[in-house]
């Protein structure tokens, strides 16, 4: 039997309906944020990722799939969204716009060839947010405020929300030689890859897993008494914002964050929940204000984030919180034999086109196998298709919960049901922000049929 291959993933099932929850989520979500829609190609020129993630990252070292396509080109399958958004934004213009700022959000696989484990797949999917054309810290404080608008409505209570400022150009160059100065006598002491930082990116030395603890980390100078005025004063204002909007954070200074690209603000999400293990960053992102001219497009501010479905759907499931409704049916059809087929049929067809979740029998079950069959669907009601049915155009309801039977003339049926569901409907007393009905509310969080 041929298998997935490692460190991939089928969603069927449950797991399908939390998806489905979340992604239907995020949709109306960045409606009302006002967000545009990008999609971008899976696989891209292996140069984009190159220049625009950066040489020295670890994505981009060691993680990407890479492939020759049949014109013997150097194609890469995407590792992470932002550098296929910023190609974008510059190959279509969209910084001719008027409507600046342009807000963009995407959802979709990235593949990293990465060593599987929990929280660790090498094709998994990210939801992220890239805003061009505004330098304003309101801009990072309203983009920071997405993903954690997202984790209040999903019930997601064990977060942390770190920030950190990189400071501008100027800041950064001045701690590059703080860093190389202070770093040169341990050299011997880090792990092969800091070495190679040390001399191609010694930022992101900070950065490093194996060698955070090391004295020679701790001792790091800071940089915080490396930034500008206007990079603390963008930095003191962004934290102003994230006030505004009641968003609790603290600064850790040895955020740094992976992309070679980065300016000013840097944050993470952090799920701060027991047993959560070591890969529990849930979203990460931060500015980018020379990305776009990088990757020759002309000046443009930049400032996004990316997070991954995997750690979100782990972190509810330690929380103990499930998405999505029980698929219900509405109304199930069945035919009283198998000369009724076509009638059944085709009132199944109706009933969809009005809107019902309608299921009826594909196997030629016995009206008591079709019974069960309707129990196992959760249907609401049955209709059954038989000989009366067909020639008085009087047809038998039946409610499968209380057993209560109605005879319904044929013209009335969709009226009927609208009317019987839309009861059902309401004599649930709860309904929660995220639109679903009988559901209940827990201070923002949807905890469906507990
Ligand atoms: P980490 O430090 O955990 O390797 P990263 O810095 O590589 O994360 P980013 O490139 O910033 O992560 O990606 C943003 C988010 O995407 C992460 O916070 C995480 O939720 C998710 N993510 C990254 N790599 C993976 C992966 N291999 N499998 C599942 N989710 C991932
Ligand atoms: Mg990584």
């Amino acid at each position: 039997m041929i298998q997935k291959p490692k460190g991939t993933y089928d969603v069927f099932g449950d797991y399908g309906k939390q998806i489905k929850y979340l992604e239907n989520l995020l949709n109306t979500l960045m409606d009302t944020y006002h967000y545009e829609y990008v999609r971008t190609p899976i696989f891209e020129s292996s140069s984009l990722f190159h220049r625009g993630v950066g040489e020295t990252t670890d994505i981009v070292s060691k993680e990407t799939y890479d492939f020759k396509d049949r014109g013997d080109r150097d194609m890469t399958l995407r590792p992470e969204g932002t550098a296929g958004v910023v190609r974008s934004f510059i190959e279509n213009k969209m910084y001719a716009r008027a409507d600046m700022p342009v807000k963009t959000w995407y959802y979709g696989p990235m593949f990293r060839y990465e060593r599987p484990q929990a929280g660790r797949f090498r094709e998994f999917y990210q939801f992220g947010v890239e805003v061009f054309g505004t330098p304003s810290p309101m801009m990072d404080a309203e983009v920071i405020s997405i993903p954690v608008t997202l984790f209040r409505l999903l019930g997601l209570k064990g977060i942390q929300v770190k920030i950190n400022s990189l400071g501008d150009q100027e800041s950064r160059e001045l701690y590059r030689t703080a860093l190389l100065k202070h770093f040169q006598p341990y050299l011997s002491e880090l792990c092969s890859d800091c070495k190679e930082r040390y001399s191609k990116n010694p930022l992101r030395i900070l950065d490093c897993k194996k060698d955070k603890d090391l004295q020679c980390m701790k001792d790091a100078p800071k940089l915080s008494d490396y930034l500008s005025e206007s990079s603390k004063k963008h930095f003191e204002q962004l934290k102003q914002y994230l006030e505004a909007l009641g968003i609790d954070y603290v600064v850790d200074e040895h955020l740094v964050r992976g992309l070679d690209y980065y300016t000013e603000t840097v944050f993470e999400v952090e799920a701060d929940i027991q047993g959560f293990g070591s890969n529990n960053v849930l979203c990460a992102g931060g500015r980018y204000n020379h990305l776009v001219e990088h990757l020759d497009g002309p000046q443009t501010p930049g400032v996004g984030f990316a997070l991954g479905y995997e750690r979100i759907l782990s972190a509810l499931e330690k929380e103990e919180i499930t998405l999505g409704e029980e698929n219900k049916v509405d109304v199930y059809v069945i035919p009283m034999s198998e000369e009724f087929n076509g009638k059944t049929f085709a009132l199944t067809q109706t009933l969809r086109m009005n809107g019902f979740i309608t299921e009826t029998d594909y196997l030629g079950r016995n009206l008591k196998g079709n019974f069960k069959q309707a129990d196992r669907l959760l249907a609401s009601f049955l209709i059954l298709v038989g000989e009366d049915e067909e020639k008085e155009h009087i047809y038998t309801i039946k409610n499968n919960q209380t057993k209560e039977e109605y005879q319904v003339d044929q013209d009335y049926i969709v009226m009927f049901l609208d009317e019987k569901l839309q009861e059902l409907e309401s004599s649930c007393d709860d309904h929660c922000q995220c639109g679903h009905h009988e559901c209940h509310c827990k201070e923002g969080g949807c905890h469906h049929h507990e």
